[in-house]
C-alpha cells in the first residue's frame, strides 16, 4: 500500500491538539435554524473540531428525504461564519466537489455507497485534483479491505495528502445488533498497513442505536482508532434521517466527558512480563502449526490409499465420529462448542482440498 501524507497540516488544520480528533453535527442539514442551533450547542464542547452534515443523503430506497442540495451549503457556511468550525460534508460526484469547493467546504468525505464503486471515487479523485482540501474516505459497505485501500490510493494519487479513513461498519446479511458490524479486523488491518493513516471511527453508521454509542464509542479508542464522527441533531426524534440514531449536543458532551483515554503504550516495568507471555504464545501457535501441517500430510497418505481403493474421499460416519469425540475434548478442556466446531470444520476443508488436490494430481 503506497500512501503519501502530509498530516501535520492536517493536524493543524483540525486543531488537533487535543487528541482524538471530533466530528460532529446532523445526519442531514435540514434547515438554516436546526444547523445553526445544532451547532452553537457543539461550539460549547471544546474537543469538538469540525461540523459535520450531510447535503446530499444516499437513501436505500426512493422517495425518503435526499438531501437538500445546494441550500445546505449556504447554511454551512452561515455555520462556518457565526461558529468558526470547521465544515465536512459528504461528496459523490465531481459536481459535489464543485460546490463544495464553491462555498468553502473544509473536509470532504467519500461516502461508503461511493467508496465501493471505483468510478465514483475517480470521478471525485478527478474533482479534487489541484486543491488542499482534506479528505476522509469512508470504508465501502461491503468489508473488501483491498477496495477501501483502492480509494484511498486513488484520492491519493490525485494529490490529495491530507487523507484519512472513517471506519462505520459493515452491511450484514440477516439480523445483527448493529446496524452495522463493526468487523474489527479490517481497520486494524489498514492501521498495520499504513500507520501514519488517521482512521476516525464512526459509532452512529456502525451502530445505527443511540444507546449503544458510547459502548462502540470506547470501543473504537481502546483499538487506537484516531478520531470520532458522531451524528448530533438539536431535536432527533424528528430528524429527518438516522433519527435513531443521534444524540442530543448535551448529549455528546456527556458521551465525551466519560470516555477513558488510555494510553497504547505499555509502562516499562510491565514490558518484559508481557513480552515473555507473548512468546509463550509464539512457541505455542509455532508448535500448532507444526502439528497442523503433521496432520496434513497424514491426511495426503489417506488420500493416496483412498484413491488406491477407490472410495470416496468424504466418509461421513467417520467425520462425524471425529466431530463428536473432539468437541467432547475440547470442552472438557474449557474451549467452547462453537470454537470447536469452528476450528475442526477448517481442519476438515482443508484436509479435504488436500486430498481432492492428490486426485487431480493423478
Ligand atoms: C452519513 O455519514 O450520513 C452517511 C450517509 O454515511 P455512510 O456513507 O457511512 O452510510
Ligand atoms: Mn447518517
Amino acid at each position: 500500500m503506497k500512501i503519501e501524507l502530509d498530516l501535520e497540516r492536517f493536524d493543524n488544520f483540525l486543531e488537533n491538539k487535543r487528541w482524538p480528533f471530533l466530528i460532529s453535527g446532523p445526519c442531514s442539514a435540514e434547515t438554516e435554524e436546526q444547523m445553526l442551533s445544532t451547532a452553537k450547542e457543539l461550539r460549547k464542547i471544546e474537543k469538538v473540531s469540525a461540523f459535520r452534515a450531510g447535503i446530499w443523503k444516499p437513501r436505500t430506497r426512493p422517495g425518503s428525504f435526499e438531501g437538500v442540495g445546494e441550500i445546505g451549503l449556504k447554511w454551512l457556511q452561515l455555520v462556518k461564519q457565526e461558529t468558526g468550525f470547521r465544515t465536512a460534508t459528504e461528496v459523490a460526484s465531481a459536481a459535489h466537489v464543485e460546490l463544495c469547493l464553491k462555498y468553502d467546504v473544509d473536509v470532504l468525505w467519500v461516502g461508503a455507497r461511493s467508496s465501493a464503486n471505483p468510478f465514483s471515487v475517480q470521478e471525485i479523485a478527478d474533482a479534487v485534483r489541484g486543491t488542499d482540501i482534506i479528505v476522509l474516505v469512508k470504508n465501502p459497505i461491503n468489508p473488501d479491505l483491498q477496495l477501501w485501500i483502492g480509494a484511498l490510493e486513488r484520492i491519493n494519487k490525485a494529490g490529495i495528502k491530507k487523507l484519512g479513513a472513517i471506519h462505520r461498519g459493515f452491511s450484514a446479511y440477516g439480523e445483527n445488533v448493529f446496524r452495522n458490524p463493526p468487523l474489527w479486523s479490517l481497520p486494524i488491518e489498514l492501521k498495520r498497513l499504513c500507520p501514519a493513516l488517521p482512521i476516525i471511527c464512526d459509532p452512529s453508521h456502525i451502530t445505527g442505536n443511540r444507546d449503544l454509542i458510547p459502548f462502540m464509542a470506547q470501543k473504537a479508542l481502546d483499538l487506537n482508532m484516531d478520531g470520532l464522527m458522531i451524528e448530533s441533531h438539536i431535536q432527533p426524534s424528528v430528524a429527518l434521517s438516522d433519527a435513531h440514531q443521534q444524540i442530543t449536543p448535551l448529549i455528546l458532551s456527556k458521551l465525551i466527558s466519560d470516555l477513558v483515554l488510555r494510553d497504547p503504550h505499555l509502562p516499562n516495568d510491565k514490558r518484559s512480563e508481557l513480552d515473555e507471555l507473548r512468546s509463550q504464545i509464539d512457541e505455542i501457535d509455532e508448535t500448532i502449526i507444526q502439528k497442523i501441517s503433521e496432520r496434513m500430510k497424514i491426511s495426503q497418505k489417506i488420500g493416496e490409499l483412498k484413491h488406491n481403493m477407490n472410495v470416496t474421499v468424504l466418509q461421513v460416519s467417520r467425520w462425524q465420529q471425529i466431530l463428536e469425540g473432539r468437541i467432547a475434548l475440547g470442552k472438557a478442556m474449557g474451549l467452547s462448542g462453537e470454537f470447536m466446531e469452528q476450528y475442526l470444520d477448517a481442519i476438515h476443508q482443508e484436509s479435504i482440498r488436500i486430498q481432492e488436490d492428490i486426485l487431480n494430481k493423478l
